[in-house]
Parts: structure tokens; C-alpha cells; sequence
């Protein structure tokens, strides 16, 4: 994960570090490089260029040119700028209502059911007691795939194959978690291959009808630029409360995870680093602005 950002950042940095004395000039060229490195991983360019002209700005107001270390200074300064970029603070999820209800939307391939599947072990792991629900209404080896994952972590799915109204599955899956003093019911949800309107009114229509405390935009890190468009569709519409990384695992440039924030304003709340089902993580900006840092 961030490898090439990691190297390309590190290398912006060598020509500063174990100098005495620095120059504008030295900066200059140093925070030029780093504009390059996050522009090569994806990150939207005006947000590249806003984080960087940050940099520079704090490094000049900091005394960057006589400080001891002014490499040191300038790698913190950037560390600070990469954890706000991604958030600062880490957000928890929101569960409250009887049971509370979490919406996981997104486009189809982007690992919502695999992410179901974590999120309900996970929480179970925390001694709640929880529902899956099958709301993919169009694939009928989505519900399979969530039974699966179910099964695998020991938390009961609610569906009904021969049903084609996700509102009223997931309605009865409520009522199924009130009778059987489930807290929590996550609902996964029909995704298609690109923003469509007809997958946006139906989730739409699902959040408006189950109310959740907590709705999660599940996306792509690996499909970058999309990445964030997906995002931005998807909380024009649905005003989602965070944000799910999936796949950063894979050979990924890493540009969603941090633009994603800067570009909807919501917090990316958990990170999916793989399939199996203890593959989740709390998103942390503060570590993963030191991970990329090294
Ligand atoms: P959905 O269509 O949004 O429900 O997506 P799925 O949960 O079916 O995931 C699509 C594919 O991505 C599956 O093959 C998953 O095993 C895989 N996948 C999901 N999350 C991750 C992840 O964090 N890392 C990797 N490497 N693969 C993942």
C-alpha cells in the first residue's frame, strides 16, 4: 500500500535532510516534488495543489530556512498536512435505535457484501448481537455470497429470494431483529457497474424508509479518480455519514484515500486490507499519514 508514494515522497525529502541550511529555492523544488509524488498517486490535482501550497506556506511561516533540521521540520509539517487532508481525527460509527440500522451502498464489485460480512464480525467480536440483510434484490448469488459470509462468521442472515422489494425486505428484516433481540441489522444493498439512476432512487428510498444511524459508502481504492466521482454521485444524493476503503491492499496508487475526504467532507471510517473476514480496520489518518511518510 502507498509504495510508490512512500519512495517518490522519501526522494522529495533526501535532497533536505542532513542539510544545516536551506534555501526558498530548496523548499520550492522539495514541495514541487511532493505535488508530483500525490499527483502520480491518484490524488485529484487541485488537491494536490492546495495541500501543497499549504506546505509551503507553513514551512515559510515556521522558520523552515533556520531551523536545525529543516528536513525533519518539513517532513512534520507535511505529516500534519496528510493527517488533516484524511480528516485528523478518527470518526467511530453511530449506532442507536432499537435495533440500529447501518445502509452500505456503493457500486457492484466494490466489496459491500464482502465489508457486510467483516463489519457484522467485527461488531460481533464487540458482544453485539447482529443481522445481516440481503438487499441485493437483482443477484441472486449476492445472497448466497452474504449467507456464506455469514455462516463463516457465525451472525444470522435475513433474505427473501422470491422478493423484489428491497424496502420491505429490509422492513421485515427490522421486525425479524426486534422479535429475535438482534441490536444491530446491516443492510447490503444492489450496487450496479456505474452511477445509475435507478440504483441512486433505490438506495435513496432505502435510507429515506429504514432511517439508519449509520450509512457507509463502500468504494474502490484501486479505481482512483472514479474513486472519488463514485463518491461524489453517491453522497449528492444519499448524503452518506463515512466512508469505506476497500482493496487497499491491492497495487494501489492510494489517491482515493486521500482525496476522498477533502472532495465529499465525510470521514472514511474503516479500511479493508483483503477478503478474509478479520481483514478491517479502523481508519486512522494520524498512522496512515505516518505509513505513507515511512
Ligand atoms: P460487492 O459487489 O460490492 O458486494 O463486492 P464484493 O464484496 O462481492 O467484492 C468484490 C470482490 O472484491 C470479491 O472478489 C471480494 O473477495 C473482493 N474484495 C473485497 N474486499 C477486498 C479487499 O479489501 N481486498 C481485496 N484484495 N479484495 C477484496
Amino acid at each position: 500500500m502507498f509504495d510508490n508514494l512512500s519512495l517518490k515522497l522519501d526522494k522529495a525529502f533526501q535532497s533536505l535532510k542532513g542539510q544545516g541550511r536551506i534555501t526558498e529555492i530548496n523548499v520550492a523544488t522539495t514541495v514541487k516534488e511532493i505535488r508530483k509524488a500525490l499527483i502520480d498517486a491518484d490524488v485529484n490535482y487541485k488537491v494536490a495543489k492546495e495541500v501543497t501550497d499549504d506546505i509551503r506556506d507553513k514551512a515559510m511561516g515556521q522558520d523552515v530556512l533556520t531551523a536545525i533540521s529543516p528536513g525533519q521540520l518539513l517532513v512534520k509539517i507535511t505529516n500534519d498536512e496528510l493527517t488533516s487532508l484524511m480528516g485528523g481525527q478518527s470518526e467511530d460509527i453511530k449506532i442507536e435505535g432499537s435495533p440500529a440500522v447501518i445502509l452500505i451502498a456503493g457500486l457492484q464489485g466494490s466489496g459491500k457484501t464482502t465489508f457486510s460480512g467483516k463489519l457484522a464480525n467485527y461488531l460481533k467480536k464487540q458482544g453485539r448481537s447482529v443481522l445481516l440483510t440481503a438487499c441485493d434484490i437483482y443477484r441472486p448469488a449476492a445472497i448466497d455470497q452474504l449467507k456464506v459470509l455469514g455462516e463463516q462468521v457465525g451472525v444470522e442472515v435475513y433474505a427473501e429470494p422470491e422478493n423484489k422489494d428491497a424496502v420491505k425486505i429490509a422492513k421485515a428484516a427490522i421486525e425479524h431483529a426486534k422479535k429475535n433481540n438482534h441490536r444491530i441489522v446491516i443492510v447490503d444493498t444492489a450496487g450496479r457497474l456505474a452511477v445509475d439512476e435507478e440504483m441512486m432512487d433505490e438506495i435513496a428510498r432505502l435510507k429515506a424508509a429504514l432511517n439508519p444511524s449509520e450509512t457507509l459508502f463502500v468504494v474502490d481504492s484501486m479505481t482512483g479518480q472514479d474513486a472519488v466521482n463514485t463518491a461524489k454521485a453517491f453522497n449528492d444524493r444519499l448524503n452518506f455519514d463515512g466512508v469505506v476503503l476497500t482493496k487497499l491492499d491491492g497495487d494501489t496508487r492510494g489517491g482515493a484515500a486521500l482525496s476522498i475526504r477533502r472532495v465529499v467532507d465525510k470521514p472514511i471510517k474503516f479500511m479493508s486490507l483483503g477478503e478474509k473476514m478479520e481483514a478491517i480496520d479502523r481508519f486512522y489518518p494520524e498512522r496512515m499519514a505516518s505509513r505513507i511518510l515511512g
